[in-house]
């Protein structure tokens, strides 16, 4: 068994020294000691994906580091965005346009532009979130939506289907990479609402495929923290 700070490190010169990515460290589940541990081997962008427990784990790190960027993975209800909107780095999951409404209004709350991500949904599993490529395109036919203030759209999430079937994978992901190069020509001007440069895709079991495929930023759990 290796340790958190061995794991950590065996990711970060994958996913950033070879390929120049971002590497998230997925902490849910995981204790606050496990996170320090992986803060000591340098790793400062940490995830989580229940609002309750990103706000737990933000006190209590607070106390010790000032340097940690938080990011959320995980849905977001509407009525929980108030919560977020004043410290989360980036929110990689808003899945509806009215939850995007209520952070633009509680980011301007606390006078802040608040950093998004569009989840998409690529994978088979009808139980996962997000907007399918029509309706992320429905919503950029809205003028309201152009022109909200408080929040920046960065880029694209995406989670494949969890299966054995490499070409599967590489597929949905190679569908998300496409559909973030046609974002990226979207003038700025037009659209002051897109900065489009974030294509987060990869964990524990398909980061591989999803470096290959173009992220930028992997989120993984399991492989840096262990199993549970
Ligand atoms: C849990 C989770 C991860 C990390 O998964 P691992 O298999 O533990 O690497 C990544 N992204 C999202 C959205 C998650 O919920």
């Amino acid at each position: 068994m290796s340790s958190i700070s061995e794991n950590y490190l065996h990711f970060k010169t994958i996913v950033e020294d070879n390929y120049k990515a971002k590497l998230l460290a997925v902490s849910k589940n995981f204790p606050v000691t496990h996170i320090s541990e992986a803060y000591q081997a340098g790793a400062r962008n940490f995830a989580e994906n229940r609002v309750q427990e990103l706000l737990s784990k933000h006190f209590d790190t607070q106390k010790l580091y000032n340097d940690i960027s938080w990011h959320l993975i995980g849905t977001l209800q509407s009525n929980k965005a108030k919560y977020v909107t004043d410290f989360v780095s980036i929110i990689h999951s808003v899945d509806k346009y009215t939850l995007l409404q209520e952070i633009n209004k509680n980011a301007k709350k606390h006078e802040r532009i608040q950093e998004c991500l569009l989840q998409i949904h690529i994978g088979q599993e009808l139980t996962k979130f997000g907007f399918s490529y029509e309706e992320a395109n429905e919503m950029f036919q809205n003028k309201d939506f152009a022109n909200m203030s408080n929040v920046k759209i960065t880029g694209l999430m995406g989670m494949a289907t969890y299966t054995d079937d490499t070409t599967q994978i590489e597929k949905e992901f190679k569908g998300l990479r496409s559909f973030y190069e046609t974002l990226k020509k979207y003038s700025t001007e037009e659209y002051p609402i897109l900065d489009i440069k974030e294509l987060s895709m990869g964990m524990s079991a398909d980061y591989k495929i999803a470096l290959e495929m173009g992220s930028t930023c992997v989120r993984i759990g399991k492989a840096i923290f262990g199993k549970k």
